[in-house]
């Protein structure tokens, strides 16, 4: 019976034992050259195992495959040019972080291997844990205990080698941050076309076989200006596009992150690696612990973890509202002075109403967030410098696979903290195409920055001061809990699957740098104000029309009041339609109006109830009293005619229901279908209602804040 032939290599570190492990598998029979050109050892073997025959390459050991010195480059040439049928990527257990790295890269390759963690003896000894298994499903490779000094696990080994089915391994890819994905995937578009084929068959004539190379690699080699593929590309003239784009990525993305793109790559993987780590070792030692390590002996403790986290989440909201509330209240009174001082200077009448009632009253209640909206962003994107907010993904993920996704859904939710549509981009980070659509449908219950100014007005105007910042965190939270329960009911009737195990990348920690911190918190901040300017200044004259016509009655007869008009306008009239739906949970048809306002953006529903209640407060200066300047929360107080209950229930209803018009339309373009947009609408206000039903009527049966 003739065998069948196999080729593989060894590859490693230095020092993880690879040719101890090459000598007790081959025995002697050895074969000793070097490789061309340059005077580095080129070891064969050979060895029979289970009908197969199987040629070994000893590599040399390298720490990456950047091609610095000739031993990497070796490694490298064979890796890309021989006919391997599968790498055995040896590494050492006791300091299994570092040697990971490589194994990162090789994976990139694209060449089948196997994981050899080798002097597990010595580990053990040293009070190291693997969880073998799990690291084989958390990166994706198939994975051996070895002790190669003593020729333990040679035949699990060999076994794996020769049943080339990985069993029950998941593929798994690094991921890189979102701007680097982007940028990989449109060079790797380019390599693929059909004009690159053409570049691929040139470049095979010189046998350097750029083609045979896996797109992905070849992007990020592109990306990292990696020696060799650089300057093979650059002879290639049809190339000279592609390179053009690689390099505008590249100059982009180290402008924004202030790094170098070699630098982000390689944190990236150490990321992956950490958090892999981080899951399947356990050192009881940590004598050697680096900086970041020792921070994650406390953030990422099973006891005090998630206490912590929580902890941080509120002292966010509370810090929000304790230093932002004041600051609003100062320039509601701004505004509140602008308005009066608007409808003194003008003569009485439609100019008069809409300057100050409509837009200083509509976009002004708008703009005088800004203070909270800061701080919240501030916090957010402080969080994302430190690198916490990846300790946070980790931390849930446990409680994420309960609900059948994974940690990492947890950042794009996060990140909805802020706003709804970049936490929608976010998710292209999730590789399953489930867990995408799931995280994507239930990022929208994530409280965004929209929202928040509604929440302050409610909370301004109905709590106690030391109430605010714990109302405030239960609304998050609320979210948070929703957006689980609704990704168990999607994960279990509308796209059933497992959720199989994910590494969650965690990166070092770092001192944010201000400037960054600053930039990504104006920019957010900045399209806040943008939207103000725009969209709300159009919604807040629409609205303010649809509440000032018809002006007369169907006789041409003036109302009796202002009141009386407003509710015999066209806004009044809608909302007295819906009136009946929205009653059940305690709202009348004022609160009907915003709320179908707030279909375009929620600060709407704000700008709205502004304008709603200026101009209802006019009524009551005609009934003799003066045009006083009134500070927003005032006039809610004595205009809405709701109490804590109404107030908490109208927080969670803005909270629950439909995302942003702006939102919607990042679901259609993600999802690229209409579907999953409009069920996300009928959901999120199906599940709104109810909500709100079960807190208003529990409310006013035991009595709660009425
Ligand atoms: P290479 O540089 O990867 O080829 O590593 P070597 O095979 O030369 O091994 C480096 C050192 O590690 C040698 O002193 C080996 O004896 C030792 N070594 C290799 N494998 C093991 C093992 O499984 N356990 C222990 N305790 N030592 C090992
Ligand atoms: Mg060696």
């Amino acid at each position: 019976m003739s065998s069948k032939k196999i080729t593989i290599a060894l590859a490693g570190n230095p020092n993880s034992g690879k040719t101890t492990l090459f000598n007790i598998l081959t025995g002697a029979r050895q074969h000793v050259g070097n490789y061309p050109g340059v005077t580095v050892e080129r070891k064969e073997g050979r060895i029979k195992h289970d009908g197969y025959d199987i040629k070994i390459i000893d590599l040399p050991g390298t720490y990456g495959l950047t091609a610095y010195s000739p031993d990497e480059l070796v490694a490298r040439n064979v890796l890309l040019e021989e006919e391997l049928d599968l790498v055995v990527d040896v590494v050492d257990a006791s300091n299994l972080e570092r040697n990971l790295y490589l194994t990162m890269q090789l994976k990139e390759l694209e060449i089948p291997m196997v994981l050899a963690v080798n002097m597990a003896d010595y580990a053990e000894a040293n009070g190291i844990t693997i969880n073998y298994d799990l690291l084989a499903q958390l990166i994706g490779i198939p994975v051996v205990r070895v002790v190669a000094t003593k020729g333990e696990g040679l035949d699990d080994l060999l076994d794996l080698i020769t049943h080339k089915e990985k069993e029950n391994i998941p593929e798994k890819t690094v991921r890189y941050k979102i701007e680097i994905e982007e940028a990989i995937a449109r060079i790797e578009e380019m390599l693929n076309s059909d004009l690159n084929l053409e570049i691929f068959d040139a470049v095979k004539k010189d046998s350097s076989r750029l083609e045979k190379y896996p797109s992905r690699w070849l992007a990020i080699k592109l990306l990292e200006e990696d020696k060799e593929v650089t300057e093979k590309a650059q002879s290639i003239s049809k190339m000279a596009g592609l390179l053009d784009q690689v390099k505008k990525d590249r100059e982009s993305i180290e402008l924004d992150a202030g790094d170098d793109l070699e630098n982000l790559i390689a944190e990236g993987r150490y990321a992956y690696i950490r958090g892999a780590c981080q899951e399947a070792v356990k050192i009881v030692e940590l004598n050697k612990a680096s900086k970041t390590e020792r921070i994650d002996k406390v953030l990422l403790n099973r006891i005090t973890g998630l206490p912590i986290f929580f902890f941080v989440m509120w002292l966010l909201f509370q810090l929000t509202f304790a230093l932002g509330n004041p600051i609003v209240e100062y320039l509601e009174d701004l505004v509140a002075l602008a308005g009066v001082a608007a409808s003194n200077a003008l003569s009485p009448g439609l100019l008069n109403s809409l300057i100050s009632d409509g837009i200083i009253g509509g976009v002004g209640g708008v703009v005088v967030f800004l203070p909270v909206i800061l701080l919240l962003f501030l916090g957010i994107a402080i969080l994302e410098a430190t690198g916490y907010m990846s300790r946070a993904a980790f931390l849930m993920d446990k409680i994420m696979h309960k609900v059948g996704l994974h940690g990492k859904s947890f950042v794009p939710m996060l990140i909805g903290f802020g706003c709804t549509i970049p936490a929608i981009m976010a998710t292209r980070t999730l590789e399953n195409p489930k867990d995408r659509l799931v995280t994507m449908l239930v990022t929208p219950l994530m409280s965004c920055g929209a929202k928040l100014p509604v929440y302050t007005l409610l909370i301004a105007a109905f709590f106690p001061n030391h109430m605010a910042g714990n109302i405030l965190f239960s609304i998050y939270i609320i979210g948070i809990l929703l957006a689980l329960i609704m990704a168990k009911v999607f994960r279990t009737w509308l796209v059933p699957g497992e959720s199989e195990p994910f590494v969650m990348e965690l990166p070092v920690y770092r001192m944010p740098k201000l400037k960054s911190v600053a930039i990504q918190m104006w920019e957010r901040a900045w399209l806040y104000l943008r939207k103000a300017g725009t969209i709300i200044l159009a919604f807040a004259i629409v609205v303010w029309a649809l509440f000032t016509f018809p002006m007369v009655d169907s006789q041409g007869m003036n109302y009796a009041s202002a009141t009386e008009q407003m509710e015999n306008s066209y806004a009044g009239r809608l909302g007295k339609t819906i009136e009946p739906v929205i009653a059940p949970i305690g709202f009348e048809w004022k609160t009907g109006v915003a709320l179908i306002a707030g279909f375009a953006a929620k600060e709407i529903v704000v700008s709205t109830m502004a304008t709603l209640y200026s101009m209802g407060d006019a009524d009551s200066v005609l009934e003799g009293g003066t045009a006083e300047a009134k500070s927003f929360a005032q006039l809610t107080r004595e205009q809405s005619g709701f109490n804590q209950l109404t107030a908490f229930v109208l927080m969670l209803f803005i909270l629950i229901y439909v995302p942003c018009m702006a939102t919607i339309a990042v679901i259609k373009n993600e999802t690229n279908s209409w579907r999953w947009p409009i069920f996300t609408i009928g959901y999120t206000v199906s599940l709104a209602w109810v909500v709100c039903f079960v807190v208003y009527q529990g409310g006013m049966f035991l009595g709660i804040g009425v």
